[in-house]
């Protein structure tokens, strides 16, 4: 039975489907267990992020459909609710108080963009400046110190075209870190069936020596994303192939 915490909804302004859809989805496919995960509202965040993110004023509903769903379905799937989320250190503690209030139940950290998300800078676009890298692993190893992330979504983000030598430093660093932390890593296949930067091969090769755990994410943004066997095989296979242990089945960790 499959497992994945990574499904979005289309509050976030890029996703498609319902959310009986990703659920009918999801039983057909062999799922036992769905986690939502759309990205997390920032209030009183500066910028627009209308097309990136839900707006706080959608957290309600996206929360009183959740257990609707749950209520209708978790007979026959075991459904959670959770948000993936930026870490932008003085906006976190109030995304924090919106989101317990709501009765979100866990966190995935997708760091999207750097420092207080206020440049706009986006960690998947091309840079070969190891001041960015720097900044990234730094900013994810604070996000991960909070204790408040089940996992590390697409570790691998960050688009780096600089020194194979810096990256390896650097994501050496990274994966240390969330091994100490005992927070797992995800393989996203959503950047495996586009061919996006990410997974990318030489990280893998890194969390492997590091012994880190991984869990294969859907990162679904249409009902359709969850079924699709053939990336998970071959997901499947990149991380034997490694060596890297695969987790079914994460502990959430609780907000
Ligand atoms: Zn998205
Ligand atoms: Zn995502």
């Amino acid at each position: 039975m499959l497992h994945n915490y990574h499904t979005h909804t289309p509050r976030c302004g890029h996703a498609s489907g319902t959310g009986t859809e990703y659920v009918r989805a999801a039983i057909d496919a062999g799922f036992s267990l769905l986690g939502f995960s759309d990205h997390a509202p920032y209030r009183d965040h500066p910028r627009d992020y209308i097309s990136i993110r839900m707006s706080p004023e959608l957290l309600p509903d996206y929360a009183a459909e959740f257990f609707e769903l749950k209520a209708r379905f978790g007979e026959q799937i075991e459904l959670h609710l959770g948000v993936e989320a930026e870490f932008y250190p003085s906006y976190f503690e109030g995304l924090l108080s919106e989101l317990r209030a709501a009765g979100v139940e866990y966190l995935i950290l997708g760091q999207h963009f750097l420092d207080d998300g206020l440049t706009g800078l986006y960690s998947g676009r091309a840079t070969g400046d190891p001041a960015m890298l720097d900044r990234y692993v730094g900013q994810c190893l604070d996000a991960l110190s909070t204790g408040y992330f089940t996992y590390f979504a697409h570790p691998d983000l960050l688009y780096f075209t600089g020194s194979d030598e810096e990256y390896a430093r650097q994501m050496r660093r990274l994966c240390r870190g969330a091994k100490d932390l005992g927070v797992p890593l995800e393989l996203n296949l959503l950047g495996l069936r586009e061919g996006r930067n990410y997974p990318d091969p030489r990280f893998w090769r890194i969390a492997a020596e590091e012994g880190c755990p991984a869990v294969i994410g859907w990162d679904a943004h249409q009902p359709e994303a969850l079924n699709v066997p053939e990336a998970f095989s071959r997901a499947r296979a990149a991380l034997d192939a490694l060596g890297v242990e695969r987790l079914e089945s994460v502990p959430l960790r609780p907000i």
